[in-house]
């Protein structure tokens, strides 16, 4: 096609360079012509410009004749208007002035571009004219001669000019010219010139008829393509780019495979695409409602908004949502009979008081039914349904045409209440208005459901707190692993000084210093490890530890903790219950006292003593030293309850302890181990003088008389047994045993003695008295 287009242009540039070729060479035919017609009419003019002048004497011909000379001779210039110079006859005006060419005749024959032989031609008529004009010349000059044969002259001139010499140099004149004139006519170049612009002229012709063809078949070709003019395509592309996708009014026949039927598929695709987009819209926008919907409720449920206001705003917002309905909210009752009015904003007060209680029963209008079967019940005309026969009268005064109405449930499938639209007038609905009526049960159902949990959540939070703050047991928890608390008790503060907000606020370093922050830190790990270990399945562990007090002291307490795990089952809190234990520790030192102390005299019982004994009785055999034991028996204590009464028996045996006290280190024990038995230990004996010195302090001490409250004066005595280790025995048990025998053997010397055990002095010695 291109190609085609380029011989084309390529033709018509040939052509139209032949035309101009030809038309150069028929200006150069013409310019020829002109030069042999300019030589060939002046020649003729001349002579007759000289025959006249000849026949007439008239000077006004010899000024023409060398008027014309000059102007051949370029001396004057040529005439631009009017006849050519040659054709003008003596008696014609001259022009006014003169703007032609100047150039002389020969001059202009050399430049007229004539061919040699053309040139030639013109040349030797050129000299024939000249050989004229001498000729004619001369002739006019014998009229000119001022002489009396005048007559004869002008004859002779005559006869000049018509005498064969003259005949002859005319012909030699004229031939030339006739045979440039043929010359002319045979021209070639003209000939070829307009022979190729003949041939570009078919030649352009032709290949326009090829161009105009191969544009008839590619537009042929193209409507083909198309499937329908350019036209038609072009507005069907403006209407789909404006977003016309209606079926075009004059429907194109159907091709498919062309430009118009891939455009018909398109815009039936845009417009398939377009419909399914608006669907998702709505589908979006009505979903985008419910979504604002239920945010709004459960942002009224976080603000604690009564139910009854949360349903009331909700059935506002779905009435507005659908224009010409109206909504309500009946809540089932308690003991599942009936169902209560809960929200209708929009419908009359007596409505409201007409609905206050519905019974749960078939044909109890739609409500009613709904709740009763579980399912969905749809009125289309209130006025002709038996349901609505106890109610036709209220919905009329109503204005209601027919009811929808949608039970919810909760999760066990109980029904909780119902969700009805009314219509003005009878409706049935559509599958989408279905659906709707689903949705806004579940948000009813959603309002309902959250604002009881809410309810119960904030009772249920009610009551923890209650408990958390009035529980003498201090609550927390510590968040892991940053080991910071994240909540305590305010009982806190009656167990520990600090305030849960003094705990809460600052770092431990600042509340109990760095170590003790840093040890508490390093039990609280090592408890979460504990609790995290498998084999502590129960995540729970209950210990006693000192807890510091704001101000210095610590309080036993007892620590109930519990390892909390998040929902991936790692650990992320301790639950802690600490607990004072002040008082049962004290109870336990009381109990503890009470099995190793006397309670009378408040001296270290038996048991204790035997205790004291087998440590001490260590202590000396690590520590290769001796240790002594007294054992005391008071004499005649039994008289003493007998006269004084057993009050003052055990006020003197109260008075007894003292004195033994009294004269005993620190380091040593004394203990009451029967009635009126005592038991006295001293580590820190060396001999037995020691022992026996500290035997006869008591022994004098108790003789003192003891004087009563009432002024009554007791005496006793006491007689004491002394025994050594290691010199006598090596356990406790013999230390014991031997001592009671050195006591019996002092009582049985009569009394208020002391006997140190030694078989050897059993034989020999007296017993010690202070006699
Ligand atoms: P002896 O000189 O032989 O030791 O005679 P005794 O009177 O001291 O009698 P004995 O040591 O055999 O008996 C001790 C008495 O002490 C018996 C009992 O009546 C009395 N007694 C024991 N326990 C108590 C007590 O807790 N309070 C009082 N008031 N008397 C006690
Ligand atoms: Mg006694």
């Amino acid at each position: 096609m291109m190609l085609t287009f380029g011989t084309l242009i390529a033709s018509l540039a040939s052509y139209l360079l032949a035309e101009k070729k030809v038309e150069r060479a028929n200006a150069q035919r013409l310019r020829s012509l002109l030069l042999a017609d300019e030589l060939r009419h002046s020649s003729d003019s001349l002579s007759r410009m000289a025959q006249g002048y000849i026949a007439t004497g008239n000077p006004a011909y010899a000024q023409r004749y060398q008027e014309m000379l000059d102007i051949q001779a370029g001396r004057k210039p040529q005439p631009e208007q009017g006849r050519p110079y040659w054709e003008r006859m003596p008696g014609d005006p001259l022009p006014g002035e003169s703007r032609g060419s100047q150039t002389s005749l020969q001059d202009r024959i050399a430049e007229a571009g004539l061919g040699e032989q053309e040139r030639l031609l013109l040349n030797q008529a050129l000299l024939a004219s000249t050989a004229l004009v001498e000729t004619e010349e001369e002739a006019m000059r014998l009229v000119g001669s001022d002489n009396p044969n005048a007559e004869e002259d002008r004859q002779r001139a005559r006869d000049i000019l018509l005498d064969e010499a003259y005949l002859r140099a005319k012909q030699a004149l004229l031939r030339p010219l006739d045979d440039f004139a043929k010359l002319t006519d045979q021209n070639t170049d003209l000939e070829q010139a307009a022979f190729y612009a003949g041939m570009g002229r078919w030649a352009f012709v032709g290949l326009s008829l090829l161009w105009l063809s191969l544009l008839w078949r590619n537009y042929l070709s193209l409507r083909t393509l198309l499937g329908a003019s350019p036209e038609a395509v072009r507005a069907e592309i403006e209407r789909i780019g404006k977003g016309d996708l209606s079926p075009p009014a004059l429907p194109v026949p159907a091709k498919p495979d062309s430009v118009i039927g891939w455009l018909n598929e398109t815009r039936q695709h845009l417009q398939t695409l377009t419909e399914a987009r608006e669907q998702s819209e709505a589908a979006l926008e009505e979903h985008s409602h419910y979504l604002c919907i239920n945010n709004r409720i459960l942002q009224q449920i976080g603000e604690n908004t009564p139910l009854t206001d949360i349903l009331n705003e909700l059935m506002l917002n779905i009435e507005k949502r659908h224009p010409d309905t109206c909504c309500s909210i009946l809540l089932a009752s308690e003991d599942g009979r009936a169902l209560l009015h809960a929200a209708a904003p929009s419908m009359p007060s007596f409505w409201s008081q007409a609905t206050a209680r519905v019974p749960i029963a078939e044909g109890a209008g739609s409500c009613g039914t709904a709740a009763f079967r579980g399912e969905r019940v749809i009125v289309e005309d209130i006025q002709e349904h038996p349901y609505w026969k106890g109610f036709r009268e209220l919905a009329q005064w109503a204005g209601l045409g027919a009811c929808w109405s949608q039970p919810f449930k909760n999760n066990q499938g109980k029904v909780l209440g119902t969700f009805a639209i009314y219509h003005r007038q009878p409706a049935i609905p559509s599958d989408q208005e279905i659906r709707l009526i689903e949705d806004y049960a579940k948000l009813v159902q959603l309002a309902v459901e959250r604002a009881r949990l809410a309810e119960a959540l904030r009772h249920s939070e009610e009551m923890y707190r209650l408990i958390a703050e009035n529980c003498n047991d201090v609550i927390w928890i510590v968040d892991l692993p940053a080991l910071t608390f994240s909540y305590i008790s305010p009982s806190i503060e009656r167990l520990r000084g600090w305030t849960p907000m003094e705990i809460l606020s600052q770092p431990l370093d600042a509340l109990v210093g760095t170590e003790k922050a840093a040890n508490f830190r390093s039990a609280l790990r090592e408890l979460a490890a504990r609790l995290a270990a498998p084999e502590c399945p129960s995540r729970h562990e209950t210990f006693e530890t000192e807890l510091p007090h704001k101000d210095g002291h610590s309080i036993p307490a007892e620590v109930a903790a519990t390892l909390l795990l998040d929902a991936a089952g790692r650990p992320c809190q301790i639950l802690g219950i600490s607990r004072d234990i002040s008082d049962r520790k004290a109870a336990e030192e009381v109990i503890r006292h009470m099995a190793y102390y006397d309670r009378l005299t408040n001296l270290p019982n038996r048991r204790l003593m035997e205790d004291r004994l087998a440590q001490l009785v260590a202590q000396a055999r690590r520590g290769q030293r001796r240790l002594a034991l007294l054992y005391i028996d008071l004499d005649k204590f039994k008289p003493v309850n007998d006269q004084y009464g057993h009050e003052t028996g055990d006020w003197l045996l109260q008075q007894v302890a003292q004195r033994m006290l009294a004269v005993l280190r620190a380091s040593d024990t004394v203990a009451r181990v029967g009635g009126d038995e005592f038991v006295v230990l001293l580590p820190d004996i060396t001999s037995d003088i020691d022992a026996l010195c500290v035997a006869e302090k008591i022994r004098a001490g108790l003789e003192v008389p003891f004087v009563t409250a009432s002024g009554d004066t007791l005496h006793i005595s006491s007689s004491v047994g002394v025994v050594l280790y290691p010199d006598h025995a090596n356990t406790p048990r013999d230390l014991l045993r031997l001592g009671d025998e050195a006591m019996y053997r002092a009582k049985q010397s009569g009394r208020n003695a002391i006997e140190i055990f030694a078989p050897v002095a059993m034989e020999s010695s007296t017993p010690t008295s202070p006699a």
